[in-house]
C-alpha cells in the first residue's frame, strides 16, 4: 500500500470489447489507445469469454454453489469509496465478495502471458487491469468486505469451500 493510484478507474475493457463504437482503451495514466484489432483467432476467442458476466467458469462456480444451497447475487454493483465495481458473486449480507478472475485480463501466472503482437499497447493495459484490481480489494476491504479471488482456470469445488469458509466467519 501507500502508492498513489488514480483517482477513477480506467474503462472497463470487457466493456470496451462488447461496444464497436468505444474502440478505444483508457490506460491508467490517462492516455487513450486505439482498441487494436485482434492479431489471431484465438485472441478474439479469450476477448469474447472473458464479458463480464456469465463466463463459463463463473456459471460452473454459480451451479455449484446453488446446488449447495447458497443464495447469492450475481454481478452485484457496490461503491466503495471511490470505487464501483460488479461483484461476480456476492454475499451482501456477510459483506463476501467473490470475483472469478480470467487468467488473460488478470495475468494468472500459467496462462496470462502477454501477447507478443501489440505488446505497447498490451503490457501497459494488463498492467492497469491488476492495479484496479488492487484498487477494487483495498476499497472493499476497507468497506468491511471479505475479498475471494479464484482464476477462472481453478477448480470450482475448491472455490466453493474458500467462500463457505469465509462466509462461516461472518
Ligand atoms: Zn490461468
Amino acid at each position: 500500500m501507500g502508492r498513489k493510484l488514480p483517482d477513477s478507474p480506467p474503462s472497463e475493457t470487457r466493456d470496451d470489447l462488447r461496444d464497436p463504437t468505444r474502440r478505444s482503451v483508457t490506460l491508467t495514466s490517462g492516455a487513450r489507445v486505439p482498441y487494436p484489432e485482434p492479431s489471431s483467432k484465438a485472441a478474439t476467442k479469450v476477448g469474447r469469454a472473458n464479458r463480464r458476466a456469465d463466463t463459463k467458469p463463473e456459471q460452473r462456480l454459480r451451479s455449484l454453489l446453488h446446488r449447495r444451497g447458497r443464495r447469492f447475487r450475481k454481478d452485484y454493483f457496490v461503491h466503495a469509496g471511490a470505487v464501483r465495481v460488479h461483484i461476480d458473486v456476492a454475499f451482501p449480507r456477510q459483506h463476501v465478495a467473490v470475483f472469478v478472475d480470467g487468467c488473460y485480463w488478470h495475468g494468472c501466472g500459467e496462462h496470462g502471458s502477454t501477447p507478443s503482437r501489440n505488446r505497447d499497447y498490451w503490457a501497459p493495459k494488463l498492467l492497469a487491469n491488476r492495479e484496479r484490481d488492487d484498487r477494487v480489494d483495498g476499497a472493499l476491504k476497507e468497506a468491511g468486505w471479505i475479498v475471494i479471488r479464484v482464476w477462472e482456470h481453478g477448480d470450482p469445488a475448491v472455490a466453493a469451500g474458500r467462500i463457505e469458509d469465509a462466509l462461516r466467519k461472518h
